[in-house]
């Protein structure tokens, strides 16, 4: 069952009308400072939220967003994850009043740095952490580590990932073959020659590439969330684990999003070992920072390669990393806001949510399916299960989906952009649930009903 092409367009164009009407003072605000941004937006995302124009945002607290016309939105986005604890959670607000008064950046630890520290070990595991400014650069540095302790050169990713704008991950599948994805900018060199990709949930392609002894590790998210949601098949993470260590490579475990699992993220959930954990977004409450931390046997494998290793620049760190606001904003958002507690209340959340999208899509009869990660929710306009990016690929419907996103928006609710995520924060609530789902079935009513 399809929706018809001409009730889809005609849906569209009136909530697009209805965007645009209700925002006076934001196309005013846009008319009048937009055109200083390279393309009209300080970062060149803003431009993919399928809107006529981009929100200004006034304030946002909790769960809630208010742009400039006054909308009052539940905000089921949350900064793609950033700020998947709500915005501004107040242990972290108290964390950045104290320390703006301390100063903002010295480049050495603090007394929260070394609490920070033995807090991310409880959480996560025993790992020895470095302290980055986005998950792009934890990524980065992990691969050099990577590179540098196997002497190897290539990273296997899968498919239809998304590790940040890391170039030797920004690679496709095309023919069997590992190349560039086409959309780059300026990229001039052969990714192939630094990266093999193969589909998520393939055992068989994973070993074939590792038998080439070229790869120094495997980068995974734990769920491809970045895809549409893929699931690993039972077994994946337990065939991968034993194979990489099988075949001499690492094994880094990329949780920026699956963090949404619970404590210590999807790894920790289900007991899964990786060399390297990368997580970033929300560690810190929404304050840039993000971390990374090698299990004890890499990093004394790494601290011997290091004494070895000639004089100059290493390639990793940059200079306003693991800056004395990220100390505050870690330790603050590890204490007290990344609790048993606080997942327990989002998961709750999450799983209402799942039902109620899910209800919807059953009374209309649609060929979608919804999927949950913890707290991180996604309806997919296709049927599933998903098993690999090259699927997910063909499940992705931008048209409805972004007359979905639109409607949802005009109906209170902010969903991600790119895909049809949605993430439950502590403190969203039943009632705000509760409304998203209600939008949902009266956008598939007038979508599959007429
Ligand atoms: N890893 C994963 C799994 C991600 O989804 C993202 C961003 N969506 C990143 C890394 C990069 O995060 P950032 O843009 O904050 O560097």
């Amino acid at each position: 069952m399809t929706v018809p092409a001409d009730r889809l367009s005609a849906f569209a164009a009136r909530e697009r009308a209805a965007f645009h009407a209700a925002r006076p003072r934001t196309r005013k605000a846009l008319a009048d400072g937009a055109d200083r941004f390279l393309g009209g937006v300080p970062m060149h995302w803003m431009k993919d939220w399928p809107t006529p124009f981009p929100l200004v945002v006034a304030r946002a607290k909790g769960a809630r967003i208010t742009d400039i016309d006054g909308h009052r939105l539940d905000d089921f986005c949350l900064g793609d994850t950033g700020s998947m604890f709500g915005h501004s959670p107040a242990p972290v607000a108290r964390a950045i009043r104290k320390q703006a008064r301390r100063g903002l950046t010295y480049m050495l630890p603090t007394k929260d740095a070394l609490e920070a520290g033995r807090l991310l070990t409880d959480r996560f595991g025993d790992f020895r952490w470095q302290i980055a400014t986005t998950a792009t650069d934890a990524n980065r540095f992990a691969l050099r580590v990577a590179r540098a302790v196997t002497g190897r050169p290539k990273v296997l990713v899968f498919n239809g990932c998304y590790h940040g704008t890391v170039d030797e991950a920004m690679v496709t599948l095309k023919d069997g073959r590992t190349v560039a994805r086409p959309g780059l900018v300026g990229q001039v060199a052969d990714l192939g020659l630094t990266a093999v990709a193969v589909e998520f949930n393939d055992i068989p392609a994973v070993e074939a590439a590792l038998a080439t002894g070229e790869v120094a590790a495997i980068l995974t998210e734990p769920v491809m969330t970045n895809c549409a949601m893929v699931l690993p098949d039972a077994g994946f993470h337990d065939a991968l684990r034993k194979l990489s260590r099988q075949h001499g490579a690492l094994l880094i475990l990329d949780e920026t999003h699956t963090i949404s699992s619970g404590l210590g993220g999807y790894g920790r959930v289900h007991g899964l070992s990786p060399d390297i954990l990368v997580v970033g977004k929300c560690v810190a409450g929404g304050m840039p920072a993000a971390v990374w931390g090698l299990a004890p046997d890499l990093a004394a494998r790494f601290a011997a390669h290091d004494a070895a290793r000639p004089q100059g620049h290493s390639g990793m760190g940059t200079t306003l990393s693991a800056n004395p606001m990220q100390f505050a904003c870690l330790r603050a958002t590890l204490a007290e806001v990344m609790t048993p507690e606080n997942y327990a209340t989002m998961k709750a959340g999450a799983r209402r949510l799942a039902a109620g999208l899910s209800a919807s899509i059953a009374r209309v009869g649609a060929p979608w399916h919804v999927v949950r990660v913890g707290a991180r929710v996604e309806y997919i306009c296709a049927p599933g299960p998903l098993r690999n990016g090259t699927e997910a690929v063909l499940a992705h419907r931008p048209e409805l989906e972004a007359a979905l996103h639109l409607g949802l928006l005009n109906r209170g609710c902010l969903i991600a952009p790119f895909h049809n995520m949605m993430l439950v924060s502590p403190a969203t609530g039943t009632r705000r649930i509760d409304r998203l789902t209600r939008a949902f079935d009266d956008i598939l009513s007038q979508l599959f009903q007429g």
